[in-house]
């Protein structure tokens, strides 16, 4: 092999290993993340907890950082982990910064989306709770996956943690980020993973839900098409499917959410690099 072959290899590996462990943004707020080193790489991993919940922990910089996903219902003030090693159990103190997500209102022409809902309705939605519960509980202990490309090219529609109304009904604050896109726009794997199940849901639609490790998970919502199923691996940049506007929608989007911890976070952290260019598309034609 030649040498100047061989050192583009190395930079090449280097270059995917690096890429394979970017972190997502640092931002202590509800709805945030952050990151907090808890122990040096070589010595025993140790485990760490939140609200009693498990924390993904991953290596950088010789190091074991705790990503902690801060739910949108936290208080500002003290929070901390507890971090485990061997018998050992140690606090972590960190700050929760508060934050007023703006109000969003919006109307939904199809009222049995929002009320009126049928004996069959309410079936529906109860059993679909009862599937998105069980995937969102879901934990492998795998290293996990966090370097994210943007699942798919759109504009940015509406951002994570809005306040909302449907039809002037107060509802749960916004748990995603909206692309929207056209119908049939291909929706790829933000990172490697595997597939938790797909399913047609009442409110979400079309949806996919993937593992990426240690409780980082993610869902893509109102999909027109599933091509993945479940229990399969899914590398990044793979296709999952496309756009659509299935389920409670006003127009073809992408509603995708990230879970840390059982908990909904900002996906915009993840790929902060491409918001701009993303909330660019909302002003050119
Ligand atoms: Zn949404």
């Amino acid at each position: 092999m030649k040498p100047n072959r061989f050192l583009s290899l190395f930079i090449f590996f280097f270059w995917q290993v690096t890429w394979a462990n970017k972190l997502p943004d640092d931002s202590a707020v509800p709805g945030g993340i952050v990151k907090i080193p808890v122990a040096e790489v070589g010595k025993s991993r140790p485990e760490v907890f939140y609200f009693d919940k498990k924390v993904l922990l991953t290596q950088h910089d010789q190091k074991w950082w705790a990503l902690v996903g801060i739910p949108l219902s936290a208080k500002a003030g003290e929070h901390s982990i507890l971090v485990r090693e061997n018998q050992h159990e140690t606090k972590f103190n960190f700050r929760v910064e508060g934050k007023e997500y703006p109000e969003q209102r919006i109307t939904i022409k199809k009222k049995r989306m929002v009320t009126g809902f049928t004996d069959e309705d309410l079936k529906k939605i109860n059993s679909d709770k009862k599937i998105m519960s069980k995937a969102k509980a879901v934990w492998s202990d795998q290293g996990a996956n966090i370097g994210f490309i943007t699942p798919v090219e759109g504009r940015l529609s509406s951002l994570f943690g809005l306040k909302r109304f449907f039809n002037d009904i107060p509802k749960r604050p916004h748990n995603g980020l909206d692309i929207a896109a056209p119908t049939g726009t291909d929706i790829v794997a933000p990172a490697a993973g595997h597939v938790i199940n797909t399913g047609h849901y009442y409110f979400n639609g079309k949806t996919v839900f993937l593992d990426h490790g240690q409780g980082l998970l993610s869902a893509y919502l109102h999909m027109d098409e599933i091509n993945v199923k479940a229990g399969q691996r899914v590398e990044q940049g793979e296709k999952l499917g496309t756009v659509g506007a299935t389920g409670r929608v006003t127009g073809p989007h992408l509603h995708w959410i990230v879970y840390l911890n059982k908990v909904t976070v900002d996906p915009a952290l993840f790929i902060s690099g491409d918001i701009p260019r993303l909330e660019a598309r909302n002003h050119s034609k």
